[in-house]
């Protein structure tokens, strides 16, 4: 497991006023709920962010997330692949949002009774927003259709190898011969 290259809590204000910002990736070791929500995590998170103080002097984090993950596609019980990204921009600055009357359209994060910030489980809950409702493959995907092809396969041939198929028609024929 590789070391994180910030800390897992972070004192925001501080940061933003330094105008921190990284290039990383974060190992999954440190992504519990992520590795819990999918099958696989498949490659360590590609992390970019940075603190800053906005025009309107809010502490604001703002960045993107990106990596790849495993699912079962609920549509033919197959495990695939999917790129999961986030990219959000946060403030903690509520009161200061709700003096400037934007707290509607800004993103707010909470910090920690001492002031404090979970950064990294922030960016882990921007990765756990990403993922859908209901996994599938793509729409139209070659490998989702391939499987339907199949089954649709097997059940031509079971009604003509099907022995109660065979006996209505010896019945049948039996009928005629009366
Ligand atoms: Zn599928």
């Amino acid at each position: 497991m590789s070391n994180l290259a910030f800390s897992q809590v972070v004192n925001f204000d501080k940061l933003a006023e330094q105008n921190a910002s990284y290039s990383t990736t974060i190992d999954t070791e440190y992504l519990p709920r992520l590795k819990e929500a999918c099958v696989k995590v498949l490659e360590p998170v590609k992390a970019q962010f940075k603190f800053y103080v906005d025009l309107q002097g809010m502490n604001t984090i703002e960045g993107n997330l990106e990596t790849k993950v495993s699912f079962i596609c609920q549509r033919c019980g197959k495990e695939y692949t999917q790129t999961l990204k986030a990219s959000f921009l946060s403030t903690c600055d509520e009161e200061k949002a709700k003096s400037l009357q934007i707290e509607d359209k800004v993103d707010v994060v909470e910090l920690n009774e001492d002031g404090t910030f979970n950064l990294l489980s922030f960016l882990e809950d921007c990765l756990l927003l990403e993922i859908p409702f209901i996994t599938t493959h793509e729409e139209g995907s070659k490998e989702c259709q391939e499987v339907d092809n199949l089954e649709f396969g097997k059940i031509e041939k079971s009604k003509e190898d099907n022995p109660f198929s065979q006996l209505a028609a010896l019945k049948e024929q039996l009928k005629q011969n009366k």
